[in-house]
């Protein structure tokens, strides 16, 4: 069993569970990303400017807006990446 210890993914979702992207470390030597989906768009370095203080998406799914604090998300990932065994979770971001 390999060591996952530096790696980490969050999987986000909506509170009807559709998916609305990743947070995303694949390798300990690199920056966190986010992965809104092979369809909605490319991987962009996270957290931007823009996502702060709260980071917020559009399900395309409801079509309704979903937030979440980025701080709060970043300590979830920041977590995961800590955490040897477990290499993905999910957060759930409420409607806005
Ligand atoms: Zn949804």
């Amino acid at each position: 069993m390999a060591n996952q210890e530096g790696i980490g993914t969050l999987k986000l979702e909506c509170p009807q569970m559709h998916p609305v992207g990743r947070i995303l470390k694949e390798a300990p030597h690199q920056q966190v990303v986010y992965d809104p989906g092979a369809q909605a768009g490319p991987r962009r370095f996270w957290p931007d400017e823009e996502d702060q203080p709260q980071f917020k998406t559009t399900c395309s799914q409801c079509g309704r807006p979903v937030a979440e604090t980025t701080t709060a998300l970043q300590d979830r990932h920041r977590n995961l990446i800590l955490n040897a065994s477990e290499t993905i979770e999910t957060a759930t971001l409420p409607f806005v």
